[in-house]
Parts: structure tokens; sequence; C-alpha cells
């Protein structure tokens, strides 16, 4: 079997982000732009907390429904 890279970059596009500064695609993993050394806002640790403690309270409920399902 020979696989050929029929559309290879396109899943490449989806960690790729257009820079605010210069508007030229960087990767997402890069915190500073190479082009124009322009510095992405990065998320703070807290709103990633808060946002899995809104999943949970909300997810709570229907892991009691299946405790009780399953009791
Ligand atoms: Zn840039």
């Amino acid at each position: 079997m020979k696989r050929i890279g029929v559309n290879g970059g396109s899943s490449v596009q989806i960690f790729m982000e257009e820079c605010p500064g210069c508007a030229l695609e960087v990767r997402r993993t890069e915190s500073v732009c190479p082009y124009c050394a322009y510095e992405f806002p990065t998320q703070p640790a807290s709103r990633i907390w808060m946002a899995w403690v809104m999943a949970a309270l909300l997810a709570w409920p229907v892991f009691e429904l299946i405790g009780l399902l399953f009791d």
C-alpha cells in the first residue's frame, strides 16, 4: 500500500492562527509571533479551572442519575 499525500497540508491548518500583528499564519503553539514578535495572549489558568468547575457542576446531576440507574 502506497499513500500519496493528498490533502496532507489541510490538517496543519487547524494548528495555524492568523497573527493580529502581521496577518501571517503562525502556529498556535508559538506564544510569540516569529515574524513580528507579537505576543499572543495566553488563557489564564484560573479561567481554565473555572471552566472545569462549571463542567463538573453541570455534569453532576447526570452522574447522580447514572448512579441511580445502576444501583
Ligand atoms: Zn506576527
